[in-house]
């Protein structure tokens, strides 16, 4: 029985629901002795769980008699540090994620099966004895005095620093009971970190916006938009540089490691041994070893994709998140969290800046800066004074093509080609072709489980959907008539390397995609090519738009822009954007300019206009102007409530309910809207709906989310829909 003043332990443990759990302490343990942020092992249902204590409170919504004790008590200080704690509830309060889920998943696989949160390393400690051993009483053993004189000055000692004479000498005085073995700490005493290289002298540009970062102290964003080219990641070194000579970490955060060996290689050749990175590629172990370094101080350079902002950092000195527009940094798969907007919040915990890095920063980023929430740094030139290059429009329907490939494109290469140029060619369309389609009856090959056409691979004659991973073999004959008049339609890379090959025989080309970058280091061999100058033409996907730099390629050819001008997602024009600038960020990067080709069929689409004419800056500037008319994000807040089932009537009917609940709330400003099936309503089997929640600000949409998880978990229609709720959601389809 719990006395009415006993204190109670909140714990996030890892299970789908919207919630904390509260516990007695285990018997025998007092709660003020228990700190936030350690680990206890409770009964959970008719199991055992591991939860994370983040708080004790004197009332709690289970009545006594329910109230269970705890089990066991896993660790003696916190596993993570306050700040962590802090972020991690932020984040499960605003995105309304089950907090236990929040936190677990942010935890590296080993502590979550209950692994010590740092590694033991053993170490020499003084005794009481030792201490008081008179000076001379080892004069016969000269290396034992030696090391008990280092103790009597410097105790522990790592076992790591001691040679093996010095190991013989530390058995010797563990015998004599002067020294003994022990653990050491969490933080190594000094970290150990090399002298960073200094690197090249700073730009005008570059020094300024280092000295930009420098005028605030303390907790400040800095947006750094800089033009591809301009030099982004020297300033990201220099102020690493910085911050490790002044004994304190720097997080780095990248959209995909894998994409971006380059930023890599610059950190460890300026910074050597003290870089740590955190990606997919790491086992478990490893993952361990990483986290353990960032927290202990180990590591001064932590480098990582979204997962690594929540690492524990011993010494936090600044945050650095390159790429701020790209879309991996917001997670849609379990935990829905965009790693961005997190990083904020934990730079304000920290009390540390953070510098978020683009050529084509987001809307929310320009509309904070504009505001006056972030600092703006810009650099508008490139290092070395060359031009980015301009954009140009190929009107489609006034030229012919030759499988995807327009005349005035064709001729720009051969020149580009005839000149020792190398060229790009960007396509977002894996595959050999988008469909498969009968020429007698009209049929297009679908698949069975998407709202989605199939994706023709011709190396090994498969179909596949590439949104739910479904395939088959290329049908002999048509499913709908029998006939064996089957064409491909449409282009993908794959299709247009094959066309390469037949109309520059001679010029060796390569293709870069998920399906020819499976195996590892196919990447950067490829890309290594590609910079010796081996081969001139390159095709690929999104996957070129990261953070290369290729000082060879003169001429980038942007193959298919329509397909984000009128897409029913607002968020489709900006990305469009963004991909065009990037991709032709690509060309122009050595010695001779740049030309860069765009495919549409709407030369005349104002949006496509503002681009070329004004670059990034002036198209950003009008698509922000025309989403505060329209009132989309960023000058107002949404969240959508997905649901799906493998019928079409569950979903809706949940939302339905779902709509009256949150009206019924009647929080004024808010609107509810729908539900409307997604804009592919079936997918992998599944059929799918949402509902949208659209507020001017954050509060009232808060208050409007705060109360709808429990609620909408007790609906009855809720037991026949899979449902999440999606707050500041990356796309509306
Ligand atoms: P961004 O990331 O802004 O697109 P990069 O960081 O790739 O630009 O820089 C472009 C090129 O300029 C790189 O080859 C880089 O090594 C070089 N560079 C950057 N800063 C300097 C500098 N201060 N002096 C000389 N070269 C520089
Ligand atoms: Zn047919
Ligand atoms: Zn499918």
């Amino acid at each position: 029985m719990a006395a009415a003043d006993a204190t109670i332990l909140r714990l996030a443990i890892p299970a789908p629901i919207h919630g904390y759990f509260d516990y007695l302490p285990p018997a025998g343990v007092q709660a003020s002795n228990l700190a936030p942020g350690i680990r206890i092992e409770v009964p959970f249902g008719r199991g055992r769980r591991l939860g994370l204590l983040v708080g004790t409170t004197t009332a709690s919504e289970v009545p006594p008699a329910r109230l269970r004790h705890a089990l066991r008590v896993l660790d003696q200080t916190a596993v993570l540090p306050p700040d962590l704690l802090a972020l991690l509830r932020w984040g499960a309060d605003y995105y309304r994620q089950p907090p236990g889920e929040m936190f677990w998943s942010m935890l590296p696989a080993g502590l979550r099966q209950g692994a010590a949160a740092q590694a033991h390393e053993p170490g020499l400690a003084l005794t009481p004895a030792g201490a008081a051993a008179p000076a001379d009483s080892l004069r016969r053993a000269p290396r034992q005095a030696e090391l008990l004189a280092r103790l009597q000055n410097d105790s522990p000692l790592r076992m790591a620093e001691l040679d093996t004479a010095a190991r013989r000498a530390a058995a010797a005085l563990c015998g004599r009971g002067w020294a003994t073995r022990c653990e050491l700490g969490a933080l190594a005493a000094d970290p150990d970190w090399p002298t960073p290289d200094t690197g090249p002298e700073l730009t005008a540009d570059q020094a300024a916006a280092v000295a930009g970062v420098h005028a605030e102290a303390g907790f400040a964003v800095h947006l750094l938009h800089g033009v591809t080219g301009s030099g982004k990641t020297e300033v990201y070194l220099r102020l690493m540089a910085e911050r490790l000579l002044a004994g304190q970490q720097s997080l780095v955060l990248v959209p995909e490691i894998g994409l971006t060996p380059q930023l890599l290689a610059h950190l460890r050749s300026r910074f050597g041994d003290a870089v740590c990175a955190l990606h997919s590629g790491l086992g478990d172990a490893e993952r361990l070893a990483a986290w353990r370094a960032a927290r202990s101080g180990r590591a001064a350079i932590l480098v990582g994709t979204r997962s690594a902002l929540f690492v524990p950092l011993a010494r936090p000195g600044l945050i650095i998140l390159d790429e701020e527009h790209d879309s991996s940094f917001r997670q849609q798969e379990g935990v829905r969290y965009s790693a961005r907007d997190l990083a904020v919040v934990r730079a304000r915990e920290l009390g540390v800046p953070l510098v978020l890095g683009s050529a084509t920063p987001s809307l929310e980023s320009l509309r904070h800066a504009r505001d006056g929430r972030y600092q703006l740094l810009e650099m508008p030139r490139r290092i070395g004074g060359g031009k980015e290059p301009a954009l140009s429009l190929v009107d489609l329907s006034h030229h012919r093509q030759q499988q995807g490939l327009s005349t005035p494109l064709l001729a720009a290469m051969r020149r580009h080609l005839d000149s020792d140029g190398q060229v790009l060619l960007f396509l977002n369309r894996r595959g050999f072709a988008p469909a498969l389609w009968c020429t007698d009856c009209g049929h297009v090959v679908d698949c069975p489980r998407c709202d989605a056409r199939m994706t023709v691979h011709q190396h090994d004659r498969r179909l596949r959907c590439h949104h739910c991973g479904t395939e088959r073999a290329v049908p002999d004959s048509c499913p709908a008539c029998g006939s064996a008049e089957l064409a491909p339609v449409g282009q993908g890379t794959e299709r247009i390397e094959q066309t390469l090959a037949r109309l520059f025989p001679d010029v060796r080309g390569v293709r870069i995609d998920r399906d020819t970058t499976r195996r590892r280091d196919s990447l950067e061999r490829h890309l290594d090519a590609v910079r010796r100058g081996e081969v001139r033409i390159l095709v690929g996907t999104q996957m070129l738009t990261k953070g290369h730099d290729f000082p060879g390629i003169s001429l980038v050819g942007i193959l298919d822009a329509d397909q984000g001008l009128f897409s029913s997602d607002y968020r489709a024009s900006e990305r469009l954007a963004q991909t065009i600038v990037q991709v032709a960020g690509r060309c122009g990067r050595g010695e001779r300019p740049g030309e860069v080709l765009i495919q549409t069929r709407f030369p005349a689409h104002p949006l496509l206009r503002r681009l070329c004419d004004e670059g990034y800056r002036g198209f950003a500037a009008a698509l922000l102007a025309e989403r505060e008319a329209a009132g989309w994000p960023p000058y107002t807040r949404l969240a959508l409530l997905r649901a799906e089932a493998p019928g079409r009537r569950p979903p809706q009917a949940f939302l339905e309910a779902a709509r009256e609940l949150a009206r019924g709330f009647g929080i004024a400003g808010t609107e509810v809207l729908g539900p409307a099936p997604a804009g592919m309503e079936r997918r992998a089997g599944r059929y799918r709906q949402q509902l949208l929640f659209l507020a001017a600000d954050h509060r009232p949409l808060q208050r409007l989310l705060g109360q709808l998880p429990t609620r909408l978990a007790a609906l009855p229609e809720a037991r026949r829909v899979r449902w999440v709720i999606d707050v500041d959601p990356p796309d509306l389809i």
